[in-house]
């Protein structure tokens, strides 16, 4: 059974469906309402590391042909991206992801100038652009495309979703984790995966097991439609204002990363507390779109049609949280998405369906282990999240890997 139907407990639950298992999903809420309904919905080929850029370029593959292995249509389009950098340092730190994730399998290239000004309607060179092109990198559109299709696909698969119903306690006997408890019923269970999102922490500590995660606030806006925006544009991100940029609903949506990141411990706020208060700042946004002023006028000069926030679950070393609970058998996790967990979600959830009713951890997945930091204390988890966070496009992280506190971040 799975606790939260967001993008990674819903992906979770779909493949143990279609692994012949028998699945039920809890969810305190509506599915995808949290997180996974305000994700801005861009897959990434472009990764810090070789598990990453598999499970990501993975993912894309999952994504574009869902009807095929799903049984349910998604819509996903398929523009490309570019990697744009403006400074030195980071023009160094695209070449070096250039050269590494073609090694680990990407189609990547180094993009012209021409080809820049041809197919990117929304951007302005300014001169002096160091360029990558993605031809493998897709978005959704909207984040609930997503969640209907695995929520369709759970149906046809015959995984139950309960909503409204929070979970509130998880049950163990002889030292394993047996099922949950909600206010209406009791739901026996060999396997319970915690995919409870921002509470992640604290459905683990329902069952007294310590989940390594920091949840930090992420937002973005989308602009009112601008003529400059072709729908069909690429998604871009400027690597050196922390910022990605894609058409939507006939405008721009862009968000990004501050350098002094929120957390937001949902441990810490009243039981209701839910993604609609998360405090939002449309200032720390209009700071990193000023960077690109020049370049991309149509998102200073749009007016806001939406900003909306949420929670990334950070972790201390930037990759995914994923597989059993070592002091707790029964208890696994499905989390730790470093602002990548929707687009990571296809196959996220194939590995650890794979790995559940299996026994076997797919090749290299059991390095993403809840129990791979060994015990830290709250404020280091907090520290290292934001410092990941903070990080996202930071040249350091992929130049020293003694810069960073551990590992490199996430990308979406
Ligand atoms: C503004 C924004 C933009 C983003 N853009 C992208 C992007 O472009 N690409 C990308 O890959 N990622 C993106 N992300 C990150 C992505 O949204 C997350 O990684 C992903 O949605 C995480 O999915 P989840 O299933 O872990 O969490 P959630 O979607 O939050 O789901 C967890 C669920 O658990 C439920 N739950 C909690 N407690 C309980 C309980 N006690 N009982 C039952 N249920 C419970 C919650 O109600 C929730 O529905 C973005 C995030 C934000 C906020």
């Amino acid at each position: 059974m799975v606790i939260g139907a967001g993008a990674l407990g819903l992906s979770t639950a779909l493949h143990c469906a279609l692994a012949g298992r028998s699945v039920v999903v809890v969810e305190r809420l509506t599915a995808g309402s949290q997180a996974s309904g305000r994700a801005a919905g861009l897959f990434k080929s472009v990764q810090a590391d070789e598990l990453r850029t598999r499970l990501a370029r993975r993912s894309i593959e999952k994504a574009v042909s869902f009807a095929d292995w799903a049984g349910v249509p998604l819509e996903v389009a398929r523009p490309g991206s570019f990697l744009i950098a403006r400074t030195d340092q980071h023009r160094d730190y695209l070449r070096r992801e250039l050269a590494q994730s073609r090694r680990w399998g990407a189609d990547v290239r180094e993009a012209d100038p021409a080809q820049v000004a041809g197919e990117l309607g929304y951007y302005r060179a300014g001169g002096g652009e160091f360029t990558l092109w993605c031809p493998e990198d897709v978005y959704i559109e909207e984040p609930a495309s997503l969640v209907l299709a695995y929520l369709d696909a759970c149906r046809v698969h015959g995984a139950v979703v309960l909503e409204n119903e929070p979970v509130a306690g998880i049950t163990r006997m002889y030292g394993r984790a047996t099922g949950v408890e909600t206010a209406e019923r009791s739901i026996a269970a060999p396997v319970v995966v915690d995919a409870a999102g921002g509470w992640v922490r604290q459905v683990g500590e329902l069952a007294g097991a310590w989940v390594p995660l920091a949840p930090v606030r992420h937002q973005l806006l989308i602009t009112a439609p601008a003529p400059e925006v072709d729908p069909a544009d690429p998604i871009t991100r400027v690597v050196d204002a922390a910022i990605y940029l894609r058409p939507a609903r006939g405008g721009l949506m862009a968000g990004g990363f501050e350098t002094d990141p929120l957390p937001v411990d949902p441990r810490a706020r009243p039981a209701s507390f839910s993604t609609d208060d998360v405090p939002l700042d449309l200032g720390v946004l209009r700071a990193l779109t000023a960077q690109v002023a020049a370049e991309v006028p149509a998102v200073e000069s749009a007016p806001v049609a939406e900003h909306r926030g949420g929670l990334f679950t950070m972790s201390p070393d930037g990759r995914f949280v994923v597989g059993p609970v070592l002091d707790l058998p029964g208890l696994w996790v499905a989390s730790g998405c470093n602002g990548s967990g929707f687009s990571s979600s296809p196959a996220i959830g194939e590995a650890l369906a794979d790995w559940i009713t299996s026994g076997d951890a797919p090749p290299g997945v059991e390095a993403l282990s809840p129990g791979r930091f060994g015990p830290l204390p709250d404020d280091a988890l907090v520290t290292r999240g934001l410092w990941q966070y903070a990080h996202y496009y930071d040249p350091v992280s992929g130049a020293s890997e003694a810069a960073a506190p551990a590992g490199a971040p996430g990308q979406d």
